[in-house]
């Protein structure tokens, strides 16, 4: 049972605020049909192996095949389509908002939102790691390497063991602190960097999570709607 009360609270933070700050994570897509990559595991040559330690730089460049395998049984999943916590951001992002996501799947994009700041980055971002050339996912879905040069052709995805990009990071870092209400949803946030991000907040911003499971750490003022967050966007 979602409380009244607080979706009124909600509701009302909503209406009111200038600018909103949405910040999103895996659990948002997983009602799309996308499964949480970080609970898979991958098996290679009888091996099993993490998330971590598939989605690493390492091994793309060092077992690219492993790689391979494991984003496109695991990741890739171009037929999905946009929920309606998706299209309810994108409501509000476009009327006075930015997301932040660490979904790399691009169904904020589908869901026709125009502020997305993708912060591990995007898995269309097709190209071949040698020449820089791009590639569309049907070329990518048939080869892991560029014909002309056999360069490695990868996501534009932040690895394990690569940076957030700089741009995205200070357009995030700008997003929440322009914020007076910041929405977390479908995220532990428990990712490095991007539960530091609530750090750069406003000293009065109202901070809501609407997530299925409580934050690890939750900070004090912060108001939170335990439960399955379609039904409280639906109600919005
Ligand atoms: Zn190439």
């Amino acid at each position: 049972m979602i409380d009244n009360d607080l979706l009124k609270d909600l509701k009302q933070d909503i209406n009111k605020a200038h600018h909103i700050a949405f910040l999103t994570g895996a659990g948002v897509s997983t009602h799309s049909g996308i499964p949480d990559y970080r609970s898979k595991n991958g098996i290679y040559q009888g091996v099993s192996q993490s998330p971590e330690q598939l989605l690493s730089d390492e091994t793309l460049y060092h077992q690219p095949e492993a790689f391979y395998q494991f984003v496109m049984k695991n990741m890739y999943f171009p037929k999905a389509q946009p929920n309606s916590i998706h299209q309810k951001i994108a409501q509000l992002c476009n009327e006075k908002g930015d997301l932040i996501t660490q979904n790399v799947d691009g169904l904020d994009k589908k869901a026709g939102n125009k502020h997305v700041i993708e912060f591990h980055g995007d898995l269309y971002d097709i190209y071949c790691t040698t020449c820089g050339q791009k590639f569309s996912y049907d070329e990518y879905a048939k080869h892991m390497r560029h014909e002309k040069d056999n360069g490695i052709i990868r996501p534009g995805i932040v690895l394990y063991g690569e940076p957030i990009d700089q741009k995205r990071l200070y357009a995030s870092v700008a997003a929440v602190q322009s914020s007076d209400v910041i929405i977390i949803s479908g995220t532990s946030f428990v990712v490095y960097p991007f539960a530091q991000l609530l750090a750069y907040r406003q000293q009065n911003a109202k901070v809501w999570i609407l997530n299925n499971t409580p934050l690890a750490q939750q900070p004090d003022e912060v108001k939170a709607i335990i439960a399955d967050a379609r039904d409280v966007f639906s109600q919005l």
